[in-house]
């Protein structure tokens, strides 16, 4: 009874969307339904040619929406075929939500790896497809499981696992489905953003996934960034070298300086300077384009930046003087390693020894597929946040069976002893019946505790803290066995079946014992679904205690008089569906403040996000064909590299003319002769050309110049010439970039610390780094026009150009690393590859929140 009055409750509450929503599959799978016997009397091979039909009609145009429940059909018989599962009503229904790229919640055990295949089947014919798991484990349990059906209908499946090297992960991903961790492919598109030659990437199109749990990834995850960072030692050497190096260099001898434009160029003398000091050959070879621009910034730093009036050094750092204002702006810092420069010039500890050389939030990463679809027991406790920010709506799909658990109310003790020692009594009591109990804990310090009371009553257990998967889910799997007791961490096991053992459904099946309230309900939910899978009995109770913080921040002080009044003892509880509805209530109000918190963290990456697409897209505009190989770069792409090199041309020319000559100014202030000598770097050019002229025509002529220049290069260095433009755009916009993610952290971090004058810190954010970009992108252009356009630009002879993977380190705290070569064998398990010493309680948090650590993710739940 009570189960039919929450039914209609349930439906009460999501309204008529779900309802209605499901009633609409209900057709479309009564026409799966329909198709059933037709299929189920074809041949093998008949099954293969009617998935080959719909396959073309498909390719020519038929559209997923009006194949799927023909395709819906054939999955389930060959899944029935090959793997002895024959997909339930519900799992078809779950399927189309799937296909229809939303959020399906299915209780734990209603078999959602199965109901997995058939939007993967239907996608794979019409694009590359991605199963992501949330652990290695599970990820070849898939593959393993399902693949059978795949294969059966002649597609392919590939496998991603931890420690993979390039070569094989790029057979995985050519697969038409690929089975994977969240980290694993993340890891991948950011690596695949590293690389210079297009045959180094392996991760192919981003059509479509398919995310097992979604809402750990989009919900859990929130705050933590994948982070591929390298060890910024060799650079920071960089920066002190250079900085003793630019004081042996002598003004109007090794360089020249334009007031003016605060522009430095080396002579002819100071590069000869430059190599000899450095023993290379040539400044101006490809390869030399850090160091040329590693020598410029110091110089820089030496002559054109002056302490006191620039900046100023404060608690051992470089703090920049704001130019129009005077005051000081202690969170900026100049882009492009000028910054780093200073502190080495002025013999200050250069800023941080790792540097992020690429980063990504999940949910970002996510957003990237075409299509993204998701299955989780728990979803609806956070629709709002799905839909809202992932456009992913929740379908809630019924059970198969009807669910028979059976929540009983919250116990309520005064301190967290009593509630774990009535925890321990309690499992005694229904080991000795024999009944299976599993307790839920949010933390390994509280498992072992639990663990220690239960060896005290002598009471056989397990205890597992989600570090070992794969031997986690096979104690997990055993933990509805007759007398089992299981202590398990949130995510120990997850994902893994808990089938009930001989008897056990008659003494009343699994019984979970949550030993916490989390703050948010689906974590709860999580460990409810553990029990009553598949229409089995079963039963659950969570335990809470005054001094745990959701009773303690959020309704204790209604509670604890209660109990006075009562005058309960210690080890007494109370125990009332009215205090478990207050419970609720509080839960509900963490959970909408957490939710204010992602959303927030989600717009300060989103600035990041945007400006990392773009500067991947403009890469992959100028990647390089692999080394060594014959392969021209095309028509196609050799006026795109005419194009976007005459767009900086056309920058370039604004900014210089801007800088000589300007249209309030009069005529007599305007440098022509300082024009002409800048532009002679690109060739000869003489100042009477410039006589008459006015802004635009001047603008026209630096323009025409420059392009002249390009077209002398092209001249000079043949069919090389692309090849050597590329790499150096690729290069230069590269450590531009990671400079910029550098700085930004910094800004990050500072920002939270301000009041910026009372201002939303978010709109500073946006504002600062907006600009920061801005000036990123524009030292790059000149850069790569200088170097490009350099007359003394020639080809190496050294090797292909190359990058190595092997200092890179792969940040997540539940990232088991893709590295190829990295020995995190270690099964040390999620927390392995957690690099940086731990921050202290109150500095900026490392996930760049802006928050406290304390306050953020060093935060004790
Ligand atoms: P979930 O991921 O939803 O928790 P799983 O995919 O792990 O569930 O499947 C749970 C169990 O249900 C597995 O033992 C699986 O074999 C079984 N199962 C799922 N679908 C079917 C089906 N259609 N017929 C028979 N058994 C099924
Ligand atoms: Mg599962």
């Amino acid at each position: 009874m009570a189960i039919e009055t929450i039914r209609h409750a349930v439906d009460y509450m999501l309204g008529q969307t779900n309802t209605q929503q499901l009633k609409r599959y209900e057709k479309e799978l009564q026409a799966v339904n329909a198709l059933a016997d037709e299929v189920k009397s074809l041949s093998d091979d008949g099954l293969r040619e009617r998935a080959d039909a719909v396959l073309h009609r498909l390719r020519d145009g038929t559209s997923r929406q009006d194949a799927r429940v023909e395709v819906y059909a054939l999955v389930r018989e060959v899944a029935e075929r090959t793997v002895a599962m024959r997909p339930f009503d519900v799992q078809i229904v779950g399927a189309l939500a799937l296909d229809d790229r939303r959020i399906a919640e299915m209780q734990t055990g209603e078999g959602k790896t199965l109901v997995a295949t058939l939007p993967a089947t239907l996608n794979a014919f019409v694009g590359k497809v991605h199963v992501v798991t949330v652990n290695d484990y599970l990820a070849r349990r898939d593959r393993e499981w399902m693949g059978p059906i795949y294969e059966f209908l002649g597609l392919n499946v590939g496998l991603l696992q931890d420690g993979m090297d390039p070569a094989d992960r790029k057979t995985a991903y050519a697969a038409d489905i690929t089975y994977g961790t969240n980290n694993q492919f993340g890891f991948d598109y950011l690596r695949d953003n590293m690389v210079l030659t297009h045959d180094r990437k392996v991760q192919g199109p981003l059509d479509f996934a398919i995310v097992d749990e979604i809402d750990n990834i989009l919900v859990d995850e929130a705050r933590t960034p994948l982070i591929i960072s390298g060890s910024a030692a060799e650079a920071l050497d960089r920066y002190r070298k250079f900085a003793s190096l630019s004081r042996r260099f002598r003004e109007d001898i090794d360089f020249e300086i334009d007031e003016e434009s605060r522009r430095l160029t080396l002579t002819d003398a100071g590069i000869h300077k430059a190599e000899q000091a450095l023993s290379i050959e040539n400044l101006f070879s490809p390869e030399q384009t850090e160091t040329l621009h590693h020598i410029e910034t110091a110089l820089r730093a030496l002559h054109l930046f002056h302490k006191e009036q620039h900046y100023i050094v404060k608690d051992g750092r470089v703090m920049i003087v704001d130019d129009f204002t005077g005051r000081l702006m202690p969170d900026r810092r100049y882009s492009d390693g000028l910054h780093q420069a200073l502190e080495a010039k002025e013999g200050l500890r250069i800023q941080r020894e790792t540097q992020t050389l690429a980063q990504i939030t999940l949910q970002h990463y996510f957003q990237l597929y075409r299509g993204l679809c998701g299955m989780t027991g728990t979803a609806k406790t956070e629709e709002d946040e799905f839909k809202q920010i992932y456009a992913l709506p929740v379908l809630v799909v019924p059970t198969n069976r009807t669910l028979r658990r059976e929540a009983l109310p919250d116990r309520i003790f005064r301190t967290q002893k009593a509630a774990f020692n009535a925890i321990a009594d309690e499992v005694a009591t229904l080991h000795e019946q024999g009944r299976p109990v599993l307790i839920g804990t949010n933390s390994i310090e509280k498992s072992e505790r639990l663990a220690a009371l239960l060896k005290a009553r002598k009471l056989p257990h397990h205890v597992l803290n989600a570090k070992y998967h794969e031997q986690e889910a096979e104690i997990v799997a055993d933990a509805g066995q007759h007398s089992a007791i299981t202590v398990a961490t949130n995510m120990a096991g997850r994902g893994t079946d808990i089938k009930l053992g001989d008897g056990v459904a008659d003494l009343g099946g699994l019984h979970v014992i949550g030993g916490q309230r989390h703050e948010s309900r689906r974590i709860d939910n999580q460990l409810l679904g553990r029990s009553g899978r598949q229409g089995d009995p079963g039963s659950s109770q969570f335990y809470l205690s005054m001094e745990d913080d959701l009773l303690r921040i959020f309704g204790g002080d209604r509670i604890a008089p209660l109990m006075d009044r009562l005058g309960m003892e210690e080890g007494e509880a109370i125990e009332h569906d009215l205090l478990t509805g207050a419970i609720r209530r509080a839960q509900k109000r963490v959970e909408g403040r957490n939710f204010e918190i992602r959303k927030r963290l989600l717009e300060y990456d989103l600035v990041l996000s945007k400006q990392r697409e773009a500067v991947y897209a403009l890469r992959d505009r100028f990647l390089l064909p692999p080394p060594g190989s014959e392969e021209s770069l095309g028509t196609e792409a050799e006026a795109d590299l005419e194009e976007y090199l005459h767009d900086l041309f056309e920058e370039l020319a604004e900014n210089l003319v801007g800088e000589h000559a300007a249209a309030g100014r009069p005529l007599d202030e305007w440098n022509l002769g300082g024009l002409a000598h800048e532009l002679s770097t690109y060739g000869p050019i003489s100042a009477s050309l410039f006589e008459e002229a006015g802004i635009e025509e001047l603008i026209a002529l630096a323009g025409e110049h420059l392009k002249k220049a390009l077209a002398a290069q092209r001249e000079r260095l043949g069919v090389q010439f692309s090849l050597l433009a590329r790499y150096i755009i690729l290069t230069t916009i590269d450590e531009a970039w990671r400079t910029h993610l550098y700085n930004l952290d910094d800004l990050k971090g500072g920002i939270g610390w301000t009041a910026y004058g009372g201002g939303d810190p978010l709109v500073a954010f946006k504002r600062e780094s907006f600009s920061m970009f801005q000036e990123m992108l524009g030292n790059a252009a000149e850069k790569i026009v200088r170097v490009v356009l350099n007359p003394r630009l020639t080809v190496s002879s050294g090797p292909a150009p190359k990058r190595s993977d092997e200092n890179l380190r792969y940040v997540h705290p539940s990232a088991t690393s893709p590295a190829p070569k990295q020995a995190s064998k270690s099964k040390g398990g999620q927390r392995a590859v957690r690099i940086e010493k731990e921050p202290g309680r109150n500095d900026p948090c490392p996930c760049g929140s802006g928050l406290k650590y304390k306050k953020c993710c060093g935060r004790v739940t």
